[in-house]
């Protein structure tokens, strides 16, 4: 070997450790070791300022978006699902509208009796459990909430997203250090399987559970015996009646629909329309990039998309958060290349409008009234309370929609992607606690209550 070749050898060896040694530092295989030392840093960031705490989180949200890049392309390459571009929205999104340490608030109170005083006070260490659909994201809006509360947090990522989420975890503490906070404040889990995220979930030291994703994570959570957010699944119907701006409804329902290829829970998953308006909403879809299927269209993508067994039906993984134009490909269709979505007429009992196919995929069902319209979304929205979304310029429909469907979010006459604050107002987040009620979670979230009471005298007034 010459003498460049052994220097670039050289090099590429210490690159490889650098970069080995810091994943590895920041990941560990032992529960019980993550733990332990997300504990330890706790205790270290309760010893700095809150203006301190803040930097930090700031640095971790400026982080977010440097590197929104490099990790929507990781997330895309590792999980094969979702768009690169609208990923990147999402980690800016991050970076501008997550609430940090100014939005802790304190309630106080004056008088004779002297000052009592509601303060937010933290849990300590949080054990968060992430998806596959949404990993560096939710791991970053987690952790800058956590934080910004005064948390310490262990992570188990997704199995199928643990590289992207592990260098996600590495970043956040790249910015923790370079304000001089505590080491391990944010920690991952390597080789996670369901096991082990149980036993995190149930782990002495762990004092809250964040959990996002499917209902399985959900009821184990819940099951755990400690305060725990469950952030599950949805089934979004979007409701269109003939009082709706029929044009900018179809754009609307294509653009939140087909944004990160209906990934996201809030997404669109299925429209019901009133008969009289159904084939004008479907011509404007059409206009707007969508593929219109006929009957044995129809049949062949259910035989792709859901895999049946005795009775039931299971995704077909492959198709998660794909293009439409692969999909449509996979059932012999060459689309044009707008085309971002696929749409077909159903009825509220096929499966392919039931289930939650997080793919660029509605199904269409018509009804005759506004009354109709809400009964078949309460179905679909299979009392998940998570989202939905209507195009109406009638009050009384607006409210009594809301109203019946009673979700978290509600969206009307916009994407759905409105309700994350894009294009929007209002703040940012990816955990969306629809199961135990906290709504978009933010850094309040992850306090508990502490009244703090000083005895008579003080108050000046
Ligand atoms: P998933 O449920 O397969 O996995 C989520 C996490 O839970 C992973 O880390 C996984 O390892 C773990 N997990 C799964 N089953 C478990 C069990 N029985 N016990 C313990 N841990 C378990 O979800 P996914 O496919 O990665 O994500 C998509 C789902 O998540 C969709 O249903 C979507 O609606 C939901 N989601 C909800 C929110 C929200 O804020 N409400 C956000 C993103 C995704």
């Amino acid at each position: 070997m010459d003498n460049l070749e052994i220097i670039v050898e050289k090099v590429l060896k210490e690159l490889m450790l650098k970069e080995n040694s810091v994943i590895q530092g920041y990941s560990h295989d032992s529960v019980d070791k993550a733990v332990e030392m997300a504990g330890i840093a706790y205790k270290q960031l309760h010893k700095l300022s809150m203006a301190q705490r803040e930097k930090i989180v700031n640095k971790i949200k400026i982080n977010c978006a440097l590197h929104g890049e490099e990790l929507s392309k990781m997330v895309v390459e590792e999980t094969g699902m979702g768009r690169v571009e609208h990923k990147i929205i999402k980690h800016q999104l991050i970076a501008e509208k997550t609430p940090g340490v100014e939005s802790l608030t304190t309630t106080a109170w004056t008088g004779d009796g002297g000052l009592t005083l509601v303060e937010r006070g933290s849990y300590g260490v949080i054990g968060a459990i992430t998806p596959s659909t949404n990993p560096t994201a939710t791991v970053f809006c987690n952790a800058i909430g956590m934080i910004a509360a005064g948390n310490a947090v262990v992570f188990a990522p997704h199995p199928s997203a643990e590289k992207c989420s592990l260098r996600a975890i590495e970043i956040i503490n790249e910015a923790i250090k370079s304000e001089g906070g505590p080491e391990n404040l944010v920690l991952g889990l390597k080789n996670v399987t369901i096991e082990k995220t149980k036993e995190l979930m149930e782990h002495r030291d762990v004092e809250m559970i964040s959990a996002t994703g499917g209902p399985g994570l959900v009821e184990s959570a819940l099951r755990s015996g400690k305060r725990a957010l469950g952030a599950g699944a949805g089934n979004p119907p979007v409701f269109v009646d003939e009082t709706a701006d029929i044009e900018k409804a179809a754009k609307d329902i294509l653009d939140g629909a087909t944004f990160d290829n209906n990934l996201p829970c809030i997404a669109e998953k299925e429209v019901i329309v009133i008969n009289c308006v159904a084939d004008m909403l479907i011509h404007h879809m059409r206009e707007n990039g969508a593929y219109y299927l006929d009957k044995n269209e129809i049949s062949k993508l259910k035989n792709l998309i859901l895999i049946e067994k005795n009775g039931t039906y299971a995704l077909n993984r492959k198709y998660v958060g794909k293009d439409a134009r692969i999909i449509l490909e996979d059932i012999g269709i060459k689309a044009d290349k707008d085309v971002r979505c696929i749409i077909f007429e159903s009825d509220a009992d096929d499966i392919m409008v039931k289930e939650e196919l997080m793919m660029p995929i509605l199904g269409i069902v018509k009804v005759f009234s506004v009354d109709e319209g809400i009964e078949v979304a309460l179905k679909l929205e299979k009392g998940n309370r998570h989202s939905a979304h209507i195009h109406s310029k009638n009050v009384d429909t607006l409210t009594k929609y809301g109203r019946v469907l009673d979700t978290a979010i509600y969206v009307k006459n916009a994407p759905s992607y409105y309700a994350l604050g894009y294009n929007a107002e209002g703040y940012v987040t990816f955990t969306i606690a629809s199961k135990t009620g906290e709504g978009l979670t933010s850094a309040e979230t992850f306090t508990k209550s502490r009244r703090c009471v000083l005895s008579q005298g003080l108050s000046i007034r």
